[in-house]
């Protein structure tokens, strides 16, 4: 067997000769131990391999074992419900048996060996299948129906094919191939650097919706489509991020957690595995594959993980499913890769990033998006992208936000100063923004209420002046201000406290839905509408501003979802306030 020799080491990092023939991005087993690592480099008869492991007590002279095969992840029933780290080695499997550190060289098959699955065949004996195909189903979670699919590469006639209780390894089927017949199992490796194969993109224009309210309304995201979202430190980006996993209408949701310090990575694993799916009232983890690189894992693998996750994440999205993944922090990912490049020395973009950085922070974003699957039955799914940033100092002008914000459709402002002043969800209304808003807009104009984007416009006109009128009562006072703005001030506060504030711990807040969330703006906004008209009719302020049934507005929150006619009816009686307000005035 082939076997390089490696001559020099600096940390994650071995150069080695004597590997011709060997390619980029190939694993490779390094050192006596046979640690994981990927070539990452060829220059002339050096390669540099990017370590997964702890390298120390590898040194010069040790070889290094080529294995042919490019950084991979595997793919097949298993994958639900399990926690993985950096380059898909299943954390809880590794720590039963070596305890809660890794042990190096530990080699443990991601996907179950010998657990037994009951496939259920889709098609017939004879059937033409090819690429993409749905043969067969498995109960994969009390939630997941795992579709087994043909894999990219193969058609033909089903040649054989039945119900069967069968592991990942054990064939399922047969294929009659131009080159003879192919054994199908319900196991597919495929390697993480290229996105999987899909039939055609779409646009990613409907919405993903989340039930919060000023996601869904001012900053929405579509299925398919991308976010950023930064998260100082207690601005609430774990309340966000577990919301989303729980409410937002997709099917898969894969979590890559790259942490750095020790706790940042145990709270997600601590806690995920304890949230509760709204919806079914199981695990939200029977729905969830979860990626976590522990502070005390090397960084090569940090930069591995959003690959791995993401390819896993696209063989959901292949069944069929609108699958959504999260990483947290797409900034420590960034740092690996920034790390790996200072050893190399290569040479450094701006600070100390590597010039690739731009085109690795967009390659993993292209993968997101709108599809039309591999295979027949015009299969349509989506992968959307929510990436977390946190730069250092909360500085979002540096390199990996910029270069985030570049590619991502949609950044949600997570804003410190919000969450002190208790203003939760603490997303900043006058910095955040969806690209999607157009498309959003008609989706939503079309099939929830005709009156969404334009009380959705005004209501953010309404908080845009707001901010200008702010300034200016900050240098000169309330009193100053005229009778209109004043009541436009007041306007804006019903906006804030009354729909932007959303209790993530109540029960009857944490979700609401579009047609509700509509109601509840348009109270508002028909509210300043009529208090503007008869203001101008010389109606005092004071009275105005005093109505009894503002005390409604307040409560819209807590109106449950199957009484959404009571909203209607505040509108009137609104309108008949104020119209009676005006009434007196007259006289
Ligand atoms: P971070 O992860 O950014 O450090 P957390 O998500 O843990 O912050 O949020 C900090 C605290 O803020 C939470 O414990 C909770 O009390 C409060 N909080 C955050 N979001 C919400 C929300 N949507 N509703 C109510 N409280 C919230």
């Amino acid at each position: 067997m082939k076997q390089g020799k490696i001559i020099r080491v600096s940390g994650p990092l071995v150069v080695a000769t004597g590997l011709a023939g060997t390619r980029m991005y190939e694993m490779v087993r390094v050192g006596k131990l046979r640690l994981f690592g990927e070539v990452i480099e060829v220059r002339g008869e050096e390669y540099s391999i990017q370590v997964y492991e702890e390298t120390e007590g590898v040194g010069p002279g040790d070889p290094v074992f080529p294995t042919g095969e490019a950084l991979s992840v595997e793919l097949g029933p298993g994958l639900i419900a399990e926690i993985y780290d950096g380059v898909q080695r299943p954390l809880d499997v590794l720590s039963q048996e070596y305890g809660n550190f890794i042990v190096r060289g530990a080699e443990k098959p991601a996907l179950d060996r010998n657990r037994k699955w009951h496939f259920v065949p889709k098609v017939a004996v004879g059937a033409q299948v090819g690429p993409g195909d749905i043969i067969g189903t498995v109960q994969e979670s009390k939630v997941v129906e795992h579709r087994i699919m043909v894999p990219p590469g193969i058609s033909g006639k089903a040649t054989a094919i039945s119900e069967r209780d069968a592991t990942i390894e054990e064939t399922i089927a047969k294929i009659a191939t131009e080159s003879g017949e192919k054994p199908i199992t319900m196991m597919q490796k495929w390697p993480v650097r290229q996105g999987r194969p899909v039939q055609r993109k779409l646009a990613p224009d409907v919405p993903l919706i989340t039930g919060q309210r000023v996601l869904d309304m001012f900053f929405p995201i579509t299925k398919g489509g991308t976010a950023c979202v930064p998260g100082p430190f207690g601005s609430g980006k774990t309340v966000v991020q577990h919301q989303l996993a729980k409410w937002a209408d997709a099917e898969i949701i894969v979590y890559v957690g790259c942490g750095e310090r020790g706790n940042e990575m145990t709270d997600v694993l601590m806690e995920f595995p304890h949230l509760t799916d709204p919806r079914t009232g199981e695990p939200l983890m029977q729905r969830t594959v979860l990626v976590a690189n522990t502070s005390n894992m090397p960084v090569a693998a940090r930069e591995a993980s959003v690959f791995t996750g993401i390819t896993m994440a696209e063989y959901y999205r292949d069944m069929g499913y609108n699958v959504a993944l999260m990483a947290d922090s797409t900034s420590r990912w960034a740092e690996a890769m920034r790390e790996m490049s200072g050893r190399l020395e290569e040479m450094p973009g701006e600070e100390g990033y590597p010039a690739y950085l731009a085109s690795r922070i967009a390659a993993f974003y292209e993968r997101s998006g709108r599809v039309q699957c591999l295979g027949s039955g015009e299969r349509l799914a989506t992968l959307s992208l929510i990436g977390a940033v946190s730069p250092p100092g909360g500085d979002l002008s540096e390199p990996v936000v910029q270069s985030t914000l570049r590619v991502v459709k949609v950044f949600w402002g997570l804003d410190a100063n919000l969450a002190y002043s208790r203003h939760f969800p603490a997303i900043n209304w006058l910095t955040s923004y969806s690209l999607y808003l157009g498309k959003v807009d008609e989706y939503c104009d079309a099939k929830v209420d005709a009156r969404w984007s334009k009380v959705r416009s005004e209501a953010m006109a309404i908080l845009q002046r707001e901010a200008e009128l702010e300034d200016l009562v900050r240098l000169v006072g309330m009193d100053t201000l005229a009778l209109e703005d004043r009541l436009l001030m007041q306007a804006a506060k019903m906006i804030r406290e009354d729909f932007l504030h959303q209790s993530a711990f109540l029960e009857v807040d944490t979700y609401t839905s579009l047609p509700k969330q509509i109601k509840m703006l348009s109270l508002i906004i028909s509210y300043y509408h009529k208090a503007q008209e008869v203001l101008a009719k010389g109606v005092p302020l004071a009275q105005i501003t005093k109505i009894p049934s503002l005390e409604g507005i307040a409560r819209a929150k807590i109106v449950p979802e199957e009484e959404l006619n009571k909203l209607d009816a505040l509108e009137k009686q609104i309108e008949q306030e104020l119209n009676a307000l005006n009434k007196a005035e007259v006289k």
